[in-house]
């Protein structure tokens, strides 16, 4: 049966600032305050599955066990494709650098990759997002999101994170990283999953 969420707190399972300052601003207007796993000092776990739904419930599963309090993962990324559907589970590999993330250069790989494949125009790619609620007893709820659009070259826009620069949704002239955060979150494959989540569990 689903279960509904009756806390005042969320511990969000996410170690990434920009995914952590997306959900407090789609929890704020319903009165829930969001922790976020840095501020707890969570160590972050191994993600070891290939798909999303696997590596979110191992982190939302590792947050609730270690503080009790439920908690929220989000598993997401970006798919190509032309690239057989990557980096999807490995979005955030190809940026990892001995020196931290990189987006840039991993934005520059994806392009040269597409441009060794002679990938023809326009070059489809979707953002998918899973979310998983879990409690510390193993229960878990999950819903999934996505958007459709297209990899487009050069970068454009500033705002936002990640692979926002490249990814320019249908019907849109702008670029992720061209639109304000409530623009985004208005139509982001996370927001979507949101929206399904708090039908199911916050309604
Ligand atoms: P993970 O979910 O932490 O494994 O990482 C997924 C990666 O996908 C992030 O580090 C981002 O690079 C990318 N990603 C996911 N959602 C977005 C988004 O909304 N904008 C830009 N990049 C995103």
């Amino acid at each position: 049966m689903t279960r509904k969420f009756t806390s005042d707190r969320i511990l969000i399972a996410t170690h990434n600032a920009g995914k952590l300052e997306e959900m407090r601003e789609l929890f704020a207007p319903r009165g829930i305050t969001v922790v976020g796993a840095k501020e707890m000092e969570l160590a972050e776990p191994e993600e070891t599955e290939d798909t999303f739904i696997g590596n979110a419930r191992i982190k939302a599963h590792a947050a609730t066990k270690a503080t009790g309090l439920p908690a929220l993962a989000d598993d997401s990324g970006i798919e190509v494709a032309a690239l057989g559907n990557a980096p999807g589970v490995y979005t955030a590999d190809w940026a990892e650098t001995s020196s931290g993330r990189d987006f840039v250069m991993a934005m520059e790989k994806t392009h040269a990759l597409l441009e060794e494949a002679d990938a023809p125009h326009p070059r489809a790619a979707r953002f998918c997002a899973t979310l998983v609620l879990a409690w510390p007893d193993g229960h878990d709820e999950v819903v999934e999101g996505f958007v459709d659009g297209v990899f487009v070259w050069p970068m454009r826009g500033t705002i936002g994170h990640g692979y926002d620069p490249i990814f320019q949704p249908h019907g849109e002239q702008r670029t992720f990283a061209e639109m304000s955060h409530d623009e985004k979150n208005a139509i982001s494959h996370r927001a979507e999953a949101f929206k399904k989540l708090v039908a199911k569990c916050f309604d």
